[in-house]
């Protein structure tokens, strides 16, 4: 099974996934836990070019695009489909939605380009099931603040980046409900815990 965290910064999907695959795990499921950019040795370095905390390295919009559309077809090659044809649970922290709030909403990409990549990307491969971990977006970025580990570059955009990126997954949740499941992640960490528990026990009958 191939289950995806989505949400914007600070929305708490690291915790969350980690809870998660400690419950799947206790099951006696074999789990995975994975994430992009950065879930292959190659995305690593990706991940590095992408997100690092200087800004004397621009990166062009289209650039940026191009290079998670890199480190996501590395990762379902490599990682992705390997795993879920070996029967393992894949959580995995980041995917196709992500690009289309990022860099479609966010930047403001063509959205049937930024289809065209994640396809290819893809290989056609799409998740089980979608958590969005709904925070707002000012929430977030005082909890990544707080971490006191500084800011990457995305984290680093403004206010406004960060609220359309935050309208890409509110659309995205309500034109796909079925798909993509919100949950709301202003609660305690053990109640979305427990929403994460419900939904994933009624759609994986685990
Ligand atoms: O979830 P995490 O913060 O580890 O994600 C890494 C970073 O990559 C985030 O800051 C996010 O803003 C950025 N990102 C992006 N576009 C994507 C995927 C991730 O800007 N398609
Ligand atoms: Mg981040």
């Amino acid at each position: 099974k191939f289950i995806v965290f989505e949400g914007v910064e600070g929305c708490g999907k690291t915790s969350q996934m980690r809870l998660c695959a400690e419950w799947l795990q206790s099951l006696g499921l074999s789990v995975v836990l994975t994430r992009e950019p950065g879930g292959t040795e190659l995305g690593v370095e990706l991940r590095r070019l992408l997100l690092q905390k200087s800004a004397d390295k621009p990166i062009s919009e289209v650039t940026e695009l191009l290079l998670y559309a890199a480190d996501r077809a590395q990762h379902v090659a490599q990682e992705l489909k390997p795993q879920l044809a070996q029967g393992k649970y894949v959580l995995c922290d980041r995917y196709i939605d992500s690009t289309i709030a990022y860099q479609g909403y966010g930047r403001g990409l063509d959205m049937s380009l930024i289809d065209q990549l994640n396809a290819i990307a893809t290989g056609g491969l799409t998740s089980d099931i979608t958590i969005w971990l709904d925070v707002d977006v000012e929430i977030g970025l005082a909890r990544k603040r707080g971490e006191n580990v500084g800011l990457d570059r995305i984290e680093q955009e403004t206010i406004t980046f960060h609220r359309l990126v935050q309208k890409g997954y509110a659309d995205l949740a309500a034109s796909s409900p079925s798909r993509i499941i919100r949950v709301d992640g202003s609660l305690s960490q053990e109640k979305v815990h427990k929403t994460i528990q419900d939904i994933l026990s009624a759609f994986l009958t685990v």
